[in-house]
């Protein structure tokens, strides 16, 4: 009844596309009818000419819909299902506390994550790092271990969202990957399609996130809590800060360690700390389990100091195909490197900018990030002790600790350090972990 060129057509020439219109479309994406240079056009259309938001929610749920969509009802789940989903960051490492704390807030987080991309790092690379955790299980493990440990973070398979596979990887080599239409579909539609109740979604801004200013970093925060509320999953979204290392370590297996910690009380970084729970905090509100973001802070404070938390990670771990001594052993599971010496300031001051996205890539350079899809990844290097804005960098405090395999590996990446981070006499003015909260009533 539709033709695909017809529908290019349409939108070359800026008239709005109906749902079923973007249906079509879709569907024949999926069942291989549209070409990649018709998907190649479609894109390109769209990057000049731009979505409506019907259209936007038009096209999620057709995306969504390309594949299977989970249906928990058979787990009978006596909690709601939550989410989260991050743009990315350097040491962002917040999904391995979050999940666990809202299951013990008794939630359920059927958490499906990705790889690293670019400088960030991958939630999936990150738990790789503990022996024998499997990220491929079976969906009945899935559930089984979303419903015994109240969370499991796995990677996407290929039955869900078929259609953005073969989209992002025609936008991918057709400079069609920076329009915010295009990036909300693909988003929520891999998230929705894990049939969630709500969702929350971390916004990065600043030197080492995905959008490149704080304007378009607040309008994909809009355009997302828009279209997922248009397509029925109650969103809200926060915009978080990424003008530095978000934890105090960057690299797999030494994330995995702070996650642990973390959860173990025995380190917290206290940005890292506010980000999380602010993250957690909408997750309860949002899916009724706290009233407000007070008491649900004051639930999430509960099942850390209670150890509950730091149960249901251990839950999950084991649930998964990981040693059931985690918790207590994590130390003599995950890989170290060979080389662990500080790099200093080359002068004395304050730790004034940095420059997150190099800092990103320093770990990617010594083998703990992909350059390619097909690249190993070495766990055990990346960095420790990062500095904070604002703090002094002397002969007591380093940049950071830099965990390397060799001596070569850590001056190239001490230069990248120090090229990364702006030493001045002049103190920063502090930013906030949280710039603020994006509403269905705010877009
Ligand atoms: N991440 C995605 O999954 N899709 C995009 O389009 C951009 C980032």
């Amino acid at each position: 009844m539709y033709l695909p060129q017809e529908i290019i057509r349409k939108k070359r020439d800026n008239i709005e596309l109906t749902a079923d219109e973007i249906n079509f479309f879709i569907q024949g994406i999926a069942k291989d009818s549209v070409s990649e240079g018709q998907i190649a056009a479609f894109a390109m259309a769209i990057y000049f000419n731009d979505m409506t938001m019907d259209e936007r929610v038009a096209l999620t749920c057709a995306m969504r819909d390309s594949g299977m969509v989970i249906d928990w009802s058979h787990m009978n789940f006596d909690g709601p299902i939550v989410d989260k989903h991050s743009t990315g960051g350097v040491g962002d490492v917040t999904s391995l506390m979050l999940g666990p704390m809202v299951a013990a807030c008794g939630g359920y987080v059927p958490m499906i994550s990705g790889r690293g991309l670019g400088h960030t790092g991958g939630t999936l690379d990150k738990l790789e790092s503990i022996p024998g955790y499997n990220i491929t299980p079976s969906n009945d493990v899935f559930g089984q271990v979303t419903k015994d440990a109240g969370v499991a973070i796995i990677g996407q398979t290929g039955d869900l969202a078929p259609a953005d596979k073969r989209v992002y990887a025609t936008r991918d080599v057709t400079a069609t990957v920076d329009n915010i239409s295009l990036i909300t579909a693909s988003i929520l539609s891999k998230k929705l399609a894990a049939g969630l109740g709500s969702l929350v979604m971390d916004v990065k801004v600043g030197s080492g996130a995905f959008m490149p200013t704080y304007e378009a970093s607040e309008e994909l925060a809009k355009s997302i809590v828009a279209v997922a509320n248009g397509a029925g999953t109650k969103t809200t979204a926060l915009l978080t800060d990424m003008n530095q290392v978000l934890a105090s370590t960057a690299g797999n297996a030494l994330e995995v360690r702070e996650a642990v910690q973390f959860l173990t009380g025995e380190y917290r970084n206290p940005r890292l700390f506010e980000v999380t729970m602010a993250l957690c905090a909408e997750m309860l509100v949002n899916s009724g389990l706290a009233t407000d973001i007070e008491q649900a802070r004051e639930k999430l404070q509960a099942v850390l100091d209670n150890g509950k938390a730091a149960e249901c990670f251990g839950k999950m771990v084991a649930g998964l195909g990981g040693p059931a001594d985690f918790m207590t052993n994590y130390d003599s599971y995950l890989e170290k490197a060979e080389l662990v010496k500080p790099v200093y300031a080359e002068t004395t001051g304050y730790a004034f900018a940095m420059d997150t996205r190099a800092l990103g890539m320093a770990v990617v350079g010594m083998g703990g990030g992909r350059r390619v899809a097909t690249d190993t990844i070495d766990y055990a290097v990346g960095l420790s002790d990062m500095i904070r804005l604002g703090d002094e960098a002397n002969a007591d405090q380093p940049l950071a600790v830099i965990h390397a395999r060799n001596e070569a590996q850590w001056e190239e990446a001490a230069k990248a350090v120090r090229a990364a981070i702006t030493i001045s006499d002049q103190k920063p003015e502090p930013t906030p972990e949280v710039y603020r909260r994006v509403r269905p009533e705010d877009v």
